[in-house]
């Protein structure tokens, strides 16, 4: 027999009002539908309720990380500060990371990942390559205290994540883990029942497209992604950019008086010309303090990050240290730069003949600067922000913008953890080796965020059955005893038929058990009142279409059973089980 809950007994405080500091759907209805309770900023408490639905969830990583091969542990979450300054990151996390000393001024963290300590576990004991690969994981509370938590669980300070790390004695093993794990992320993304996209992200590496990162459609969504039919799809920080620039048709270079001019748009209209016949500029340094202006086509943006594979370190300049050097805050131009500043520019703008570009001097352009002869560039580079409408880099296709929630990322370490840390191996011929890792993260508590943000509507949740904190409500709609008795049977008979139940025994207004069943979410409402109950009918309503019907009190069991067939077959955790009431 399944579940079998009281709506009487469940401490399920559901709230008509939307908390003010909700700022979205999510965390709204998860608080409004007793899922969910703030307790601090970026913390929170989850409820009976919330705290079923995140067994669900945890339930499927588990089934798909156990088929996988891979093997769950449970490491701590407070950790010494020696295991991160052996990996050199006590100094590179930043105030992201939750520092604390204990009674004897030891320094700890709260950990906001795991990589030093599963790194320090297996160092020593992992010894040979025979051994090899190895993929542990865990499911467990992290700690960052982000600069900005908000969205209520999907940009949390304490969260709950699964991470696996894995290590490897060669990179085609770390590939073959590598895929394993993204199949598996794939797998676990549609039994969530998410609409989602597999997209190229950015590793930091120069070059390396060694991660992926799994979006969860959803306009609430931070990142910004592309993606095409064929199938491509990246984040626009990381997505090659196909950008077109055109020439300005001149045989020369002339100075132009462009008063007020300061946007781009600005520029394009006062010249008459497009917005991609002009240059955007960025004025950066590196690491060691070179100073670089990057140029793109005016209708994109510079990458930063793009810009940090080619610049080192790259940091845009502050206005001060701009003046100091002499360069214009607006109308900056590779035309007579001050010595030493180099020019780096898109190569979408190799081809073009002449320019337009900033002068150097507050309200004036050159128009036709010609590269080679008026300015030299010193590197050509992927520089611009991928936008919406460019030319997908894989089939050439017109590429579509979309928002995505990151629910998790897959990566290849390399052997930055193991060399730093000395976790060595012996290979075949007895040789010392550092391991090459892999680590690979899901978000469990923003996942279950996002699910909602992908299936309510106004009057409440709809959980896919998947992961629902129960799979049907029974509802008892009126005073008599023998309502009661009647509901009380079929909640029984779903029970039995396989399915997680809640009677809603309540002596409430049928009006607010009503309400209360919508903004739950319970996938199906079986609503079992005095009239029916004459006429030997029962009412439901499938939440996710908000189908309603009635069915002859006697087929109910035959219902269940094709129901149960279908649950056990579905593909996707929200295809609706419940097509044949
Ligand atoms: P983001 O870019 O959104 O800050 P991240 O790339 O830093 O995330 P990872 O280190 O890749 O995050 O962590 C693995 C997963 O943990 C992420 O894919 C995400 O689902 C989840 N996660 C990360 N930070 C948070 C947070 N502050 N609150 C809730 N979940 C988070
Ligand atoms: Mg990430």
């Amino acid at each position: 027999m399944a579940n079998y809950m009281l709506m009487s007994k469940l401490y399920a405080p559901t709230l008509k009002e939307t908390p003010n500091d909700a700022d979205i759907e999510s965390h709204k209805l998860l608080t409004r539908g007793a899922f969910l309770r703030k307790t601090s900023s970026g913390i929170y408490t989850f409820l009976p309720l919330g705290q079923m639905v995140l067994h669900r969830i945890e339930k499927i990583i588990r089934e798909v990380m156990n088929a996988s091969g891979a093997q769950e542990i449970l490491m701590p979450a407070l950790q010494p500060a020696e295991v991160w300054k052996e990996s050199g990151r006590w100094d590179d996390y930043g105030p992201e990371l939750m520092r604390l000393v204990d009674r004897h001024d030891h320094m700890y963290c709260l950990g906001p990942t795991h990589e030093e300590i599963v790194t320090a576990l297996i160092k020593n004991e992992l010894n040979s390559y025979k051994q090899l690969p190895c993929n542990l994981y865990q499911i467990q509370t992290k700690f960052r205290d982000e600069i900005r938590p908000r969205f209520g669980l999907l940009r949390g300070r304490e969260f709950i994540m699964k991470d696996a790390y894995s290590f490897h004695s060669s990179q085609e093993s770390l590939q073959e883990t590598y895929d394993e794990m993204s199949k598996a992320y794939a797998i676990f993304c549609n039994r969530c029942g998410l609409n989602w996209r597999a997209v190229e992200a950015d590793s930091g590496q120069i070059g390396g497209k060694v991660t992926t990162e799994f979006m969860a459609l959803a306009n609430s969504g931070e990142a910004e992604l592309v993606h095409c039919d064929c199938g491509y799809a990246a984040n626009v920080e990381a997505a090659d950019c196909i950008s077109e620039a055109k020439s300005y048709d001149v045989d020369h270079m002339e100075k132009v008086y462009t008063p007020g001019v300061h946007t781009i748009a600005e520029l394009a209209e006062f010249l008459h010309i497009e917005e991609n016949q002009t240059c955007k500029a960025l004025s950066g340094k590196s690491e060691n303090g070179d100073v670089f202006v990057l140029f793109v086509p005016g209708d994109h943006e510079v990458n930063e990050i793009k810009a940090a594979h080619v610049v080192p370190g790259f940091e845009i300049l502050t206005d001060e240290e701009m003046e100091e050097l002499g360069l214009p805050k607006g109308s900056m131009g590779p035309v007579n730069l001050p010595e030493g500043v180099k020019v780096i520019a898109d190569n979408s703008l190799k081809s073009i003949d002449r320019w337009v570009v900033g002068a150097n001097e507050d309200n004036y352009h050159f128009v036709g600067a010609k590269q080679g002869v008026d300015f030299e560039v010193y590197d050509w580079a992927d520089l611009c922000v991928t936008k919406p409408g460019d030319k997908c880099p894989n089939c050439g296709k017109t590429l579509i913008g979309d928002r995505g929630i990151e629910v998790s990322q897959v990566f290849q370490l390399g052997t930055k953890y193991s060399e730093a840390m000395k976790a060595f191996y012996l290979d075949e011929d007895g040789k010392q080796q550092p391991f090459i890792m892999g680590c690979y993260g899901i978000g469990v508590t923003r996942t279950l965020a996002a699910i909602v943000e992908q299936h309510y509507d106004e009057n409440g949740i709809k959980w896919p059955i998947s992961v629902a904190p129960a799979h049907i409500c029974v509802l008892a709609i009126g005073k008599e005893d023998y309502v009661l008795e009647a509901a009380s049977k079929i909640a029984e008979d779903c029970a039995w038929a396989g399915f997680d139940v809640v009677l809603d025994d309540r002596a409430e207004r049928p009006g607010v058990k009503f309400a209360d069943a919508d903004l739950i979410g319970w996938p199906l409402q079986i609503i079992v009142g005095k009239k029916g109950l004459e006429k030997g009918e029962i009412e439901f309503k499938v939440r996710a279409n908000n189908r309603r019907g009635t069915i002859p009190a006697g087929s109910i069991s035959e219902k269940l059973a094709e129901a149960n067939i279908a649950f056990r077959n579905i593909k996707n955790g929200a295809d609706d089980i419940f097509s044949s009431f």
